[in-house]
């Protein structure tokens, strides 16, 4: 078995030495002449074998091992004893062995052939390594003996091999699939390459354009090719990577601003290409454009702002603030801005201030009312919105909004004032309505007629106390009725239009009904209704008046009236036999005393003889007494026939200084007996008026009379004028008399009223000359009065209403 292995190692080494040292098989027949150095030469190829970096394996024919090196068992991690024998196929990896079968097969057949095959051993450790053999055949009398094979390791340059092609994949994929346009130019800036985007996007088909010159073909803006070359420069000159914005004309036509980026692609230590990669920056640039734009426009809006905006860092420190804080407060931006709290226009220092801008720095929106103060110590009321700005997620600053809120703090504090005294007049009122409710209720409770309200189905709902009373029923039971419960069957119908025009809104005023009481006494009352709406809700209102006692009175004093129309029509008949009694009494009377006058006035004059002075006397008594009866008589006639309504007047147009003078006539021999001065005064020019000339005659006669016969001393005067207006006559007929005292002048002008009539009887009359003058002056329509003082004298003035004749 030595020998055997030793003969066959003997045949590897050579194929070996052959095919390391390219020997050819002339020069080892050579060898073979020198015997003597066999040995050492064997030792040798152990040696070579045993120490070769290559791996070594002998198989016979069946694939089992009878050789393998120590290098061999290093590559694969087994000893040479768990190797030999075994069959070379099972440490194969299974993927592999049949085409491993495969050629040693071949190789079999075909053993001119010298194949050289890659494959995968499966280490010890469970790992595959992919070793190179050279197989070879040992033949022997021209049969195969066995296999030889000089085995390489070559994983390390197959993983490096896969890792290049991984590389190149990869940048194929990145290169063919990036978003962006990419292309690839040699260092004379013509086009070798580009990706399936900068074909769709440049609208060209890469085998038009590759070959031509970046800086001549269209795809480049003619305007920026001077900044492409200036890349390509920079690239050659060692630069790693160089980018500028770039226009590019895209498939519509309409050049693209790219950002340009262009990396040099190295060979051998020599730039052999430039790959530019191109990213579309119009929007971008778009982007910086509006971001410029809203800057600018952020910033005038800021520096134009009425209301005063501050930005606040994280730190509490003031990053900006506008013109409109100096405006409203008076502290300038440059003593502002990168201060630290307490903030001059703080009026509170207190923590609460500064906790605040923490908070509002940390949370969301925020918005208070503070009290802030000016430069010059004013106080302003403002309305802070604070709004915390995050740039992603991270807090950067707060910006506050103010508002100046003074006037609207001013109104607020006149409102709550105003409304403060409102609410005190709301209650001062309420408790007056409340009070005068009482009052009112108070009043509706104990007022004289029944008040009630009832539902507009009539329901009673409310009654007073006279309501009861009036009923009879409780309050309870009253409230439990209806309104119509009480009117009795016989004035039902009456009741019932009644109600119907309650129902129309119509008040219903004094209606007259009976209504029968709880114990079925009906009494009458008189009932006012009317329909009202309180809260939305239609009632009833009502106020009924007992009036049954006031319908008996009215019955007793019908009875009553009938009976006085009896008795006047009694005194009428009366009267008017005492008129004619009058009548006949006057003739009767007045008949005999005219003969007594005329013929003792006959007697007086001599005519019937001389008289002794004795007869004389006394004829003139029964004269003077005659006449005085007379003139009773007729006082008393003028009177009945004035109370009887029987004296009428009779005018006539006269002058009344006639009339005056006539009375003055009449009187002036008694004036004379009594030495009194009796004169009158007539208005000149007065005019001739129309009245009963003979009643006011009879007026004066007794006015004159009077003076003179009160009067013992002195004068009596009668003065007659027109009132201003020309309406009245007055008449005065003065005296120097005796006067009438304060407590008797009201009584003058009664009938009979004699003021000295207790005394002795000084004065002559009965007592009916003034009331008789105040009944013709009524007449006439006119006034009669007096004015006098005792012993002072008397001012009797008559005055009525004058008409002018034509
Ligand atoms: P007689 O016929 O008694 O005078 P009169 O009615 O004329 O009745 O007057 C009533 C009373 O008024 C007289 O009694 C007298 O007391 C008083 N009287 C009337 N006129 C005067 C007068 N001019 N001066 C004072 N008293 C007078």
């Amino acid at each position: 078995m030595a020998q055997q292995r030793s003969t066959s190692l003997l045949r590897v080494v050579k194929t070996l030495l052959h095919w390391i040292s390219k020997e050819t098989p002339g020069q080892e027949s050579e060898e073979r002449k020198s015997r003597s150095f066999q040995k050492d030469r064997e030792v040798l190829y152990q040696q070579l074998v045993d120490h070769a970096g290559v791996g070594i394996a002998i198989t016979d024919i069946r694939g089992r091992f009878t050789f393998v090196n120590e290098a061999l068992c290093t590559m694969i991690g087994y000893t040479q004893e768990e190797l030999l024998g075994h069959p070379f196929p099972q440490f194969l990896h299974p993927e592999d062995r049949k085409e491993i079968l495969k050629i040693f097969w071949d190789a079999w057949k075909y053993p001119q052939k010298k194949p050289r095959i890659e494959f995968r051993v499966q280490h010890k450790n469970g790992h595959y390594v992919h070793l190179y053999a050279c197989p070879t055949l040992t033949l022997h009398k021209g049969e195969i003996i066995q296999f030889n094979a000089i085995i390489l390791d070559i994983s390390k340059r197959i993983e490096a091999e896969k890792a290049r092609q991984q590389s190149e994949e990869k940048y194929r994929i990145l290169y063919e699939y990036a978003g962006d346009i990419v292309f690839t130019c040699d260092c004379y800036c013509n086009l070798i390459d580009m990706n399936t985007i900068a074909c769709t996007q440049l609208g060209l088909q890469k085998e038009d354009v590759v070959g031509t010159s970046l800086l001549e073909n269209d795809i480049i803006h003619p305007a920026d090719r001077k900044k492409f070359s200036h890349i390509i420069t920079q690239l050659m000159e060692g630069t790693t990577a160089s980018t500028q914005n770039i226009r590019l004309k895209l498939n519509k036509g309409i050049y693209a601003t790219e950002e340009v980026t262009g990396t040099a692609i190295h060979k051998e230590g020599m730039v052999v290409g430039i790959t530019f990669i191109c990213r579309d920056v119009t929007h971008q640039q778009e982007l910086m454009m509006a971001l410029r734009e809203s800057v600018e426009f952020s910033s005038s809006l800021l520096n134009n702002a009425p209301n005063p905006i501050l930005v606040i860092n994280h730190d509490c420190t003031i990053r900006f603030v506008n013109p409109a804080l100096e405006s409203l407060t008076g502290f300038p931006f440059g003593h502002v801005v990168g201060t630290d709290p307490p903030f001059p226009w703080w009026t509170d220092h207190a923590p609460s201030s500064e906790s605040y801008l923490k908070e509002v720095l940390e949370t969301g929106i925020t918005r208070m009312e503070k009290l802030f103060q000016k430069k010059n110590g004013t106080t302003f009321w403002v309305e802070v919105t604070s709004v915390p700005v995050r740039l992603n997620g991270e807090l950067k600053y707060s910006i506050a909004n103010w508002v100046d809120i003074t006037e609207r703090k001013e109104m607020e504090e006149k409102i709550r004032t105003y409304t403060r005294e409102l609410e005190k007049r709301v209650e001062q009122r309420t408790q007056e309505v409340l009070a005068t409710e009482k009052k009112f209720n108070h009043f509706i409770e104990y007022a004289n007629d029944a008040i009630f309200i009832a539902d507009q189905h009539s329901n009673i709902k409310e009654v007073n106390k006279k309501s009861c009373e009036f009923t009879g029923y409780t309050r309870e039971e009253l409230c439990s009725k209806k309104l119509v419960d009480f009117i009795p069957t016989s004035e039902v119908e009456k009741n019932r239009a009644m109600f119907r025009e309650v129902e129309k809104g119509n008040p219903v005023e004094n209606f007259e009904t009976t209504l029968i009481r709880k114990d079925g006494i009906p009494i009458t009352i008189l009932l006012n209704m009317i329909m009202s709406e309180f809260s939305g809700e239609k009632v009833i209102q009502g106020i009924a008046r007992d009036i049954t006692q006031r319908k008996i009175m009215e019955k007793e004093r019908e009875s009553y009236i009938s009976a006085l129309e009896r008795l006047n029509f009694k005194l009428a008949e009366a009267d008017k036999l005492k008129t004619q009694f009058l009548a006949t009494m006057s003739h009767e009377l007045r008949t005999p005393l005219n003969s007594i006058i005329g013929f003792t006035d006959i007697i007086l004059a001599g005519m019937s003889g001389p008289i002794s002075e004795e007869v004389r006397e006394q004829l003139e008594i029964v004269s003077g007494s005659s006449k005085h009866l007379l003139n009773l008589i007729n006082d008393i006639l003028d009177l009945s026939r004035i109370e009887s309504g029987k004296l009428e007047l009779t005018p006539t147009t006269f002058n009344l200084k006639a009339v005056i003078q006539e009375v003055v006539r009449i009187h002036s021999p008694m004036a004379k007996e009594k030495s009194l001065l009796l004169s009158y005064h007539i208005q000149p020019d007065f005019p001739p008026i129309t009245n009963d000339k003979t009643r006011i005659k009879q007026i004066l006669m007794n006015l004159v009379n009077n003076a003179i016969k009160y009067t013992h001393q002195g004068s009596v005067t009668l003065e007659a004028q027109l009132s201003q207006n020309k309406q009245l006559v007055l008449i005065e007929v003065i005296d120097t008399g005796i006067g009438i005292s304060e407590k008797n002048i009201k009584d003058i002008f009664q009938a009979f009223k004699q003021l000295d009539s207790s005394s002795t009887r000084r004065y002559e009359g009965a007592g009916l000359g003034l009331y008789l003058s105040k009944k013709l002056v009524d007449l006439l329509g006119g006034e009669i009065s007096v004015e006098s003082e005792k012993t002072r004298g008397s001012v009797f003035t008559v005055s009525f209403p004058v008409t002018y004749s034509g």
